[in-house]
């Protein structure tokens, strides 16, 4: 099951206490998800339609509670590539509709569609968090944490898509709004800012679940960088042991090593014998022993003359 699936069950199960927020959400969910038919004589249905079960149990068990309307949920197959279900939560042809549509604040008592959300619905700021949720269930989804942060609300309307970033925007967090095609689309990017998302709407497993991802790929990071950082580490002694021994041997065939004061020699002999060893480990080999800086020191004094040789020839 995706994050996103995932994450709008946990939320479809959340029933708003109050019922200012019912019909925060459900206006929400209605407004991004809801179809509307009028047939001559009979007035108008409603359709909402949803991938999700949860959620479509969700509108028309508010739809019940709120209105009392008689309705049914219907199942559908969307075609055989489509693997997922869809839900369609179905209010035949009847009066109240109407009346629904108008105090959801989506259809005036003219059969206009109102661009703008109603402002009583989103007075309070329980409600404006129900309508937060209410959107993500109709239009959202949210990438699983372990791939790039970005969660985004999908809707019909520049004007929606502009009052629900603005929305957003009011809880402190940094959503934007872009087009798509036909479409206008809220994002939000960074784990904070989608965790701090997540849990404005209710979404507390979700968030954790986000949280805790986010802690183990930060640790994994830290993890891989130390790795790469030895690695490197340990490449660059590799690569330095090498040139010195190349130092080495090539002194060995100009003037030879005997010609070397006793404290170079020493240390040169001791590198041709263990070439993979660490200064600090040649260092406590030598009589008496020698600091690493001081081996250091040495290994410079070899490499300098054996560049010396090399200019002169
Ligand atoms: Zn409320």
């Amino acid at each position: 099951m995706s994050f996103s699936i995932k994450t709008k069950n946990e939320l479809a199960r959340i029933t708003p206490e109050n019922v200012c927020c019912q019909l925060a959400e459900l206006g929400a969910m209605i407004r991004m998800d809801g179809t509307i038919k009028i047939s001559p004589g009979k007035g108008l249905s409603l359709q909402v339609v949803t991938e999700s079960a949860p959620a479509a149990r969700k509108v028309f068990k508010l739809l019940k509670e709120l209105f009392q309307v008689p309705g049914e949920i219907i199942v559908q197959r969307k075609n055989r590539l489509k693997k997922n279900n869809v839900y369609v939560v179905n209010i035949p042809s009847q009066p109240e509709v109407k009346n629904i549509l108008d105090k959801l604040g989506i259809m005036d008592a003219n059969y206009n569609i109102n661009p703008e959300i109603r402002k009583d619905l989103i007075d309070s700021e329980c409600c404006q968090r129900t309508y937060l949720r209410g959107v993500f269930l109709g239009g959202g989804s949210v990438n699983n944490p372990e791939g790039t942060y970005h969660l985004e609300i999908i809707t019909a309307d520049q004007i929606h898509g502009l009052q629900i970033s603005n929305l957003i925007n009011n809880f402190d967090l940094n959503a934007k709004l872009v087009s798509r095609k036909k479409w206008w689309v809220v994002y939000i990017k960074g784990s904070e800012q989608i965790a701090g998302f997540l849990s404005l709407i209710g979404a507390h497993t979700a968030m954790l679940d986000f949280e805790n991802v986010k802690v183990y790929k930060d640790m994994r990071n830290k993890v891989n960088r130390l790795v790469n950082c030895e690695t490197a580490n340990l490449t660059k002694t590799v690569d330095a042991a090498l040139r010195q021994v190349e130092c080495i041997n090539s002194i060995s065939r100009t003037i030879g090593l005997d010609k070397l004061s006793p404290g170079l020699q020493q240390i040169a002999k001791l590198r041709l014998e263990y070439p993979d060893t660490s200064l600090k480990e040649l260092g406590e080999m030598c009589e008496p022993p020698v600091s690493k800086s001081g081996v250091n020191h040495r290994m410079r004094k070899i490499e300098k003359m054996a560049e010396d040789f090399k200019k002169r020839k």
